[in-house]
């Protein structure tokens, strides 16, 4: 009896490993479609001066489309696009889009600087400089205009190389901020030689700042390790008012969050500049 129990459940955990495995093709060769016909979408959401309430950028934020039309959300794709190698592509695409989208807003009178994420394997991949050049150089945008958003897990997988890296692309001219900070482990020898320019703090921490004393200390400390090195900090997931005082009066220059934006269309984001 045991052996027959223990046989069903053998087959319980095959038939959902062989569903999980289905959903993960299903998946992918909805991503390799998507990247053949150029058909991601890339939205924004834009970032706030907390001082004055202007906004002073936007983060691209990748979608794929499923069957219905429907986001599927990057939580789910992106791991995805990194284990199959999509990511390098993917990445390539989301900037020439942003790019396109500078363009866009451009004509319209604003140029707004704009921030894309780039993984690991993108961040180390040995055509992103001149990936980058190229999105810049076909959209004839500055690269005053673009800064790119590695996250702090990224940055230290191989902290020698990043160092160097960090420095060819400075050389660019774009900016470089360090994505969901303090939920990595920096050295901190490393993070001073980094040639980076903002720091944005992982919006765990922003959540609970005004209910958990430690998290509070902990933004209040990555504020000032941020300042002494001469960056600029922006919160992530700002969603309420007394975050957002609260975050302000600490000194963050920048929020970004549902309290002022969730992440919208490109045309959406002129309407709001037009305001
Ligand atoms: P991230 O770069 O840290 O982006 C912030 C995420 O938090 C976004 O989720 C954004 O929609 C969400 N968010 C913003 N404000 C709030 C808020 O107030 N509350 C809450 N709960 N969430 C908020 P999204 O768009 O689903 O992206 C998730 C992650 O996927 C990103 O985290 C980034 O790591 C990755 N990702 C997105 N687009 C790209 C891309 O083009 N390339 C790469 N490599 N990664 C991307
Ligand atoms: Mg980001
Ligand atoms: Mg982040
Ligand atoms: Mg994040």
């Amino acid at each position: 009896r045991a052996k027959q129990e223990g046989r069903n459940r053998y087959c319980f955990f095959a038939i959902e490993l062989e569903q999980e495995l289905m959903k993960r093709q299903q998946l992918e060769s909805r991503l390799r479609h998507a990247l053949k016909k150029h058909e991601l979408v890339v939205l924004y959401q834009p970032k706030f001066k907390l001082s004055t309430q202007e906004i002073v950028g936007a983060e691209a934020l990748v979608r794929l489309l499923d069957e219905k039309g429907q986001f599927i959300s990057p939580a789910d794709f992106i791991p995805l696009a990194e284990e199959s190698g999509l990511i390098v592509e993917l990445g390539k695409q989301v900037m020439l889009k942003a790019c396109e989208h500078m363009k866009f807003l451009s004509a319209k009178g604003f140029d707004l600087p704009i921030s894309v994420n780039v993984a690991a394997a993108q961040f180390s991949s040995a055509e992103l400089e001149q990936d980058i050049k190229d999105a810049l150089a076909f959209n004839m945008i500055p690269a005053k205009l673009l800064e790119l958003e590695i996250t702090e897990t990224a940055l230290m997988v191989d902290a020698q190389a990043t160092q160097h890296k960090l420095e060819q692309l400075k050389l660019l001219g774009i900016d470089i901020s360090i994505d969901d900070f303090g939920t990595g482990y920096s050295s901190l020898s490393y993070l001073k030689k980094f040639k980076v320019d903002i720091m944005k703090i992982d919006m765990s921490f922003v959540r609970d700042m005004l209910n958990n004393k430690h998290d509070f200390e902990i933004v209040k400390t990555i504020i000032s390790l941020g300042h002494s090195m001469g960056l600029k900090l922006v919160a992530e997931g700002v969603e309420t008012l007394e975050q957002q005082n609260a975050l302000s009066t600490l000194g963050c220059e920048i929020g970004q969050g549902y309290l002022f934006s969730k992440p919208i269309s490109a045309e959406q984001l002129l309407r709001l500049l037009e305001k």
